[in-house]
């Protein structure tokens, strides 16, 4: 099933719902199609509309706190672009960069998508200790970027290029 974008009347995305979800905000008028997938079509009895990949809420949904994003080892990866830490080569693994072994968490601002190779070479020393330096410092997603991180790359890959994005690339 694909899930559709849903941006707050402000264009800051809020959330994924489904495709039926999606459909019914927009046939309620609660929301309009900022961008639709070029092919499909959904279709019933009443009526055919192209499938939404991102819609909008006509009216603004106050959100009322920022919670923190939370962490996870595949959403460090994709903040990190899938880029090592040390090298720059494709990283398939997430460091810590101050060790477990040394107190270190896991934490956004601890954790580097790394190489296989890099991870075991850098082994339960910090950067320093291992004269590793970091080619960029992590960072902590905002909700809306860990939001766009958890959807699927070729999910995200279609989203409009207007849309705010992670930062991670450089
Ligand atoms: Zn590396």
């Amino acid at each position: 099933m694909r899930d559709t974008l849903v941006l707050n009347a402000s264009f800051e995305p809020l959330s994924t719902v489904t495709l039926n979800r999606a459909v019914v905000l927009v046939l309620q008028d609660k929301a309009v199609v900022e961008q639709s997938h070029p092919a499909l079509r959904v279709r019933a009895a009443a009526f055919e509309l192209p499938v939404p990949r991102v819609i909008r809420l006509c009216r603004y949904v106050r959100v009322p706190f920022r919670r923190q994003a939370p962490w996870s080892r595949r959403g460090v990866l994709v903040r990190d672009r899938h880029r090592c830490a040390y090298c720059g080569g494709r990283a398939t693994t997430v460091d810590h960069v101050v060790p477990r072994a040394q107190g270190g968490g896991d934490t956004w601002l601890n954790t580097v998508a790394s190489c296989a190779q890099d991870n075991h070479r850098k082994a339960d020393r910090t950067p320093e200790q291992a004269g590793m330096p970091l080619l960029r410092q992590p960072f902590v997603p905002s909700p809306a970027e860990a939001m766009l991180l958890g959807m699927r790359a070729g999910e995200r890959a279609e989203l409009p290029e207007w849309l705010v994005r992670p930062a991670a690339a450089a």
